[in-house]
């Protein structure tokens, strides 16, 4: 369905002068001290219960996302469940990888992401990825 957007002209934007531009960012969601499942990440948080501070286990996901941000109205391309030793930036270069593996290495032409990813191993990675 990407491709045929692409091919249709859909993703097509004056303003990055028909450059495909894609933001790549990622996200805490569902943290808990309370609930899990097998899939989530665990950290020791401490955290104020009435009035007495303790250190409890708390449960969490993380995903990134990688979104056509050229068009008028964004357009999620893909989205990847951090794991267990990855980084954010990690995660994201498997999701491009991926991305790449469905899309072809020229389905976008820019990608944007904050500070955290201007790094010399995710600027490799991505002039890899082509
Ligand atoms: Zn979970």
């Amino acid at each position: 369905m990407a491709r045929r957007l692409k091919r249709n002209g859909v993703l097509h934007s004056d303003w990055a002068r028909g450059h495909v531009v894609v933001a790549a960012d990622g996200i805490e969601i569902c943290s808990s001290f309370v609930r899990c499942c097998d899939q989530c990440m665990e950290r020791k948080v401490a955290h104020k219960v009435g009035d007495e501070l303790r250190d409890d286990i708390q449960y969490y996901h993380r995903i990134v996302a990688v979104m056509v941000v050229s068009t008028a109205f964004p357009i999620p391309l893909g989205i990847r469940f951090q794991k267990d030793g990855e980084t954010e930036v990690s995660s994201t270069l498997v999701l491009l990888h991926d991305l790449k593996g469905q899309l072809g290495c020229q389905f976008f032409d820019l990608v944007v992401a904050d500070a955290l990813y201007l790094r010399k191993p995710f600027v490799d990675e991505i002039e890899k990825i082509g």
